[in-house]
């Protein structure tokens, strides 16, 4: 519905998962209501929400991948499922009063920074127009499907979708093809080998897949969980450190990765008994180069006798199959496209304007940066969750999202206070920073060897932070003033 005026409002956030319902619990717990959600899908969640293939899950287990405020003592096994997650989330949502702040089927379009009056002017795809001191955006790194262009799709003749856009279709008896072989594949394969008559897996390059040390939580443990809040923060603690001391692999010392190699072997063997297929299944590039994913039942599923590994290229699609580059045609009744997400488009196609009309996206040309992922210079109070280089291949985001909103908490507790009007991080600062994290992404385990979603079309790792997670909280801990113009 367009509304006639603008509606005056403090903050606005853009997105509802992790980011979005994060941020409105503690501006609900700082005792702020002068907020507005708005999301453009129909529920909260974010990538919860949107990727209900058939066993999606998480692989940071569930202690860790939640909120540090919002402990949940009753999680039912270490790593929670898709429905698990998105359930926490709506708990999350309930417990912080969010309702009424979110605008749910909301896309926000373009939003310009008003100098004369201090003020973002925000629009939405529907012609709502509102008035806020300050923009934060949640709208993630994972949030928009990435579709292979391959030739004639338009004309296949049954059902052809991405997997973080699952439709409810029967897939009992049916010959089925699965495109990619990423962090989706390896949860929806398995899933779905067992109902479907034939199954195609169309693989570009293969993954480096290790074994999910899954488990269920005893009762007792349950219990003490839920009596004792220092028993479950020390169990967060151990994850936490458990997961951290592998950014030690990518960041410090790779040789490490020789024994996560030697692992990778060992699980492929015990999964795959045609050597055949072994090898096709074997990365040919350095291990970390591309996310390591985590499967107990990937490599059996690619065992079965009803399943195929396709590594040709595909050629064509035809109304009902798939044909590859060695001529072969195969016989498909649905395709699913596990094929990722365009990480590398922050905010896009949202168009973002700044001081003196700088479009945001012409100043990313040479690909997206911000100041701790965070802020850019020529936006003033211009705030983004999970922004350029704070992705992790080793831990939980959620953990970098709770960093960032206690610095976004700091600076908009500025705003209100002092009667700061505008906060800008400074050029030079945000030039000098990602010329540090530039020199060492150079010098990564993910800029060579391999093309990854990391990485831009040109090569430049626009997702991934270079180190530690707990630096990253150090950083970002409290803002440094001198780094920021404050008027
Ligand atoms: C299948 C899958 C598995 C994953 N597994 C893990 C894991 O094991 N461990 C881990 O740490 N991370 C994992 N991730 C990464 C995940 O993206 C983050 O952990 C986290 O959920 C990001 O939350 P977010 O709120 O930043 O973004 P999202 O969850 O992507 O939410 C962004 C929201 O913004 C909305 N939005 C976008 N643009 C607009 C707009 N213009 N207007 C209005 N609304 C908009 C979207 O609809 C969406 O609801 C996974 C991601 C996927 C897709």
């Amino acid at each position: 519905m367009a509304v006639d005026r603008p509606r005056q409002i403090r903050i606005v956030i853009v997105g509802a998962g992790f980011g979005g319902i994060g941020m409105g619990a503690s501006l609900k717990r700082r005792g702020c209501d002068n907020f507005i959600i708005l999301e453009k899908s129909d529920s909260v969640g974010g990538v919860w929400h949107k990727n209900r293939y058939p066993g999606a899950a998480c692989d940071v287990p569930a202690h860790l991948y939640s909120f540090s405020f919002e402990l949940r003592p009753d999680w039912p096994q270490r790593y929670a499922s898709q429905a698990e997650i998105l359930d926490y989330l709506n708990h999350c949502a309930r417990t912080y009063g969010l309702a009424p702040h979110i605008r749910f089927g909301t896309e926000v379009t373009d939003a310009r920074w008003d100098e004369t009056h201090n003020r973002w002017v925000v629009r939405t795809a529907d012609d709502q127009l509102f008035h806020a001191q300050a923009l934060v955006t949640a709208t993630g790194q994972l949030s928009r499907p990435s579709h292979p262009r391959l030739p004639c799709a338009t004309r296949f003749s049954g059902p052809i979708f991405h997997s973080a856009e699952w439709r409810d279709c029967d897939l009992h008896g049916k010959s089925v093809a699965v495109v990619g072989t990423g962090a989706s594949a390896t949860q929806l394969v398995p899933a779905i080998a067992p109902i479907v008559s034939k199954l195609y897996v169309f693989q570009r390059s293969a993954a480096y897949i290790l074994p999910k040390r899954d488990k269920i939580y005893p009762r007792w443990q349950i219990r003490l969980f839920r009596h004792c809040r220092g028993a479950l923060r020390l169990r967060r603690m151990l994850i936490y450190l458990q997961h951290e001391h592998r950014a030690f692999a990518f960041v410090t010392w790779r040789a490490v990765l020789r024994t996560k190699r030697r692992a990778f072997t060992r699980h492929l063997r015990r999964g795959v008994k045609q050597a055949d297929l072994r090898d096709r299944l074997t990365p040919d590039y350095r291990m970390g180069c591309k996310r390591i994913l985590l499967s107990n039942d990937f490599y059996p599923a690619m065992d079965r006798a009803n399943v195929e590994l396709v590594t040709e290229r595909i050629e064509e699609i035809r109304p009902g199959a798939i044909v590859t580059g060695d001529a072969a045609e195969r016989k498909v009744d649905c395709i699913i496209f596990a094929t990722g997400f365009a990480a590398t488009d922050f905010l896009v196609p949202m168009k973002m304007t700044g001081l003196r009309g700088q479009d945001l996206h012409q100043s990313w040309k040479g690909g997206a940066e911000a100041y701790l992922g965070m802020t850019v210079a020529g936006f003033p109070n211009f705030f983004m969750l999970y922004g350029p280089n704070t992705n992790l291949a080793h831990n939980s985001i959620v953990f970098m999202i709770e960093s960032q909103i206690r610095h976004v908490m700091a600076c908009l507790a500025r705003l209100g206070g002092d009667g700061a009007r505008s906060i800008e991080v400074k050029e030079n600062i945000q030039r000098r920073f990602n010329a540090r994290i530039r020199r060492r992404l150079e010098n990564s385990i993910w800029s060579k060897g391999c093309m990854s979603w990391y990485l831009t079309a040109a090569g430049k790792n626009t997702t991934n932070w270079p180190g530690y997670s707990f630096m990253f909280r150090l950083k970002t801990r409290t803002p440094n003033w001198d780094d920021y113009v404050v008027q």
